[in-house]
């Protein structure tokens, strides 16, 4: 067969939201898997996570010293200590009156305590036995705090959706949750295409390239907890690319990079639609990313998702952020709880000429000064230039119509989140 480039015309291109809405609703509701709390970090929790526990679980000390008496704060005489409690241990006699008990920091208060005074405030005398208190300020309740103070066991303390972080993670060791129900991931399966493209251990000879799409694929589909399978790299032609496709649509999501242009070796659009892969829309009012290919398979339930990313990294990049991660975010949170548009805005810190009539979006560095964020263009030559991303932190939103922006303007930002 032959795979003709694309001839669609450029106008009427779809827009960034009407993309985004044909990927959301192609997107399957979030099924659940289980994983081990230590490989839980960036997952999505998948259902509420009651407490089996209160929060502490006991009446605690909160610091080292004397559990004591209130009243035993206004007598001039020493206390006789008890005993001494440590974490983990429990004590064995209540604190009377005449009396203290010595605890330290977590252990369980004896019955009748009425406030622990801290060490700091005491001193022993360790031949007779005996503490004397020099904080006559204590009150009822110092330095304890009470069983149920945090949670109770069975309260929701992580809902359903959640993205867990380290924090999760530390609440729900607390809670006992060793086996952590999480949406189960998609499988993102990764080809890159070019006869250009030599893999990384490479030198490049004359008029190659390093494939750095792959590496770079990998760690934004990790660090969108996606599962990422790279196929490696898929030459351009009709046989051998054909295949690596097959295998590709093996999976939940399908990311292709290159060959979705107008050369005469961008074959992945007659390739996929060759593979039963349905095209939704090609090209997207955007820069850089306007080759953008998305379609869904016919042939696999649930259809396979299918992104025909350019090829230039940086417009790769800008695909990625705006449609890929939000995907992969909604694959595991739901659709409703995953919106594209850059919520942040910042101060604009050096002129811009928008050119043309296309959405672009910029790299760009944003820094905070006095809590007010400043943002500024990097100079940069083309979508191939990647070696001037290195100081960005996010992408800058320049709408169109084309225009001069001016240093002082509010401009949308969508940080990296990563
Ligand atoms: P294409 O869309 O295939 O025409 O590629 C557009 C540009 O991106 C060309 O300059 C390619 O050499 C470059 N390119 C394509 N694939 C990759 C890749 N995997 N890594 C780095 N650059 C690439
Ligand atoms: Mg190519």
């Amino acid at each position: 067969m032959s795979a003709l480039p694309n001839t669609r015309a450029t106008l009427n291109l779809i827009s960034v939201s009407q993309a985004w809405q044909e990927i959301a609703r192609r997107i399957p509701p979030p099924t659940t898997s289980t994983c081990t709390l230590t490989k839980a970090l960036g997952r999505f929790i998948a259902t509420d996570i009651p407490s089996d526990i209160d929060s502490p679980p006991f009446d605690k000390s909160l610091v080292d010293g004397f559990a004591i008496l209130i009243d035993d704060l206004q007598s001039s005489q020493s206390l006789l200590i008890n005993e001494t409690v440590h974490a983990g241990q429990t004590p064995t006699q209540p604190v009377k009156t005449g009396t203290a008990t010595k605890i330290m920091t977590g252990a369980p208060i004896p019955a009748g305590t009425e406030a622990v005074v801290m060490i700091e405030d005491c001193t022993v005398d360790l031949a007779a036995n005996t503490v004397a208190i020099h904080n006559t300020t204590v009150g009822l309740g110092s330095h304890i705090m009470r069983q149920g103070k945090s949670l109770s066991c069975g309260d929701v303390v992580i809902t359903a959706g959640s993205k867990i972080r380290p924090v999760e993670i530390g609440l729900l060791a607390e809670v006992g949750c060793a086996e952590v129900p999480v949406a189960k991931q998609p499988n993102v399966a990764i080809i890159c295409t070019g006869d250009e493209l030599v893999d990384v251990d490479q030198h490049p000879a004359a008029g190659q390239i390093r494939n750095s799409n792959e590496a770079l694929l990998i760690s934004l589909v990790t660090a969108s907890s996606g599962n990422a399978i790279p196929l490696g790299i898929g030459r351009d032609n009709e046989l051998e690319l054909s295949d690596k496709i097959q295998q590709g649509l093996q999976h939940d999501v399908l990311l292709l990079s290159g060959g979705v242009s107008m050369g005469e070796k961008d074959l992945v659009p007659a390739l996929l639609q060759q593979a039963h892969v349905t095209e939704v829309f090609h090209k997207v009012q955007l820069k850089p990313g306007k080759p953008l290919w998305f379609g869904q398979a016919e042939d696999t339930q649930p259809p396979t998702l299918v992104f025909g990313l350019p090829g230039n990294p940086i417009s790769s990049l800008v695909c990625y952020m705006l449609f890929v991660a939000p995907m992969i975010r909604a694959y595991q949170q739901g659709t409703r709880a995953v919106d594209i548009q850059p919520d942040y805005s910042a101060e604009l810190t050096a002129p811009y000429t928008l050119r043309g009539d296309r959405p672009t979006y910029h790299p760009a560095r944003l820094d905070w000064n006095s809590g007010k964020g400043f943002v500024t263009p990097l100079p940069w030559s083309g979508s191939a230039d990647q070696q001037s991303l290195a100081p960005a932190n996010c992408l800058v939103f320049f709408k169109p119509p084309q225009r001069e922006y001016d240093v002082g303007e509010q401009i949308s930002v969508l940080p990296f989140p990563w």
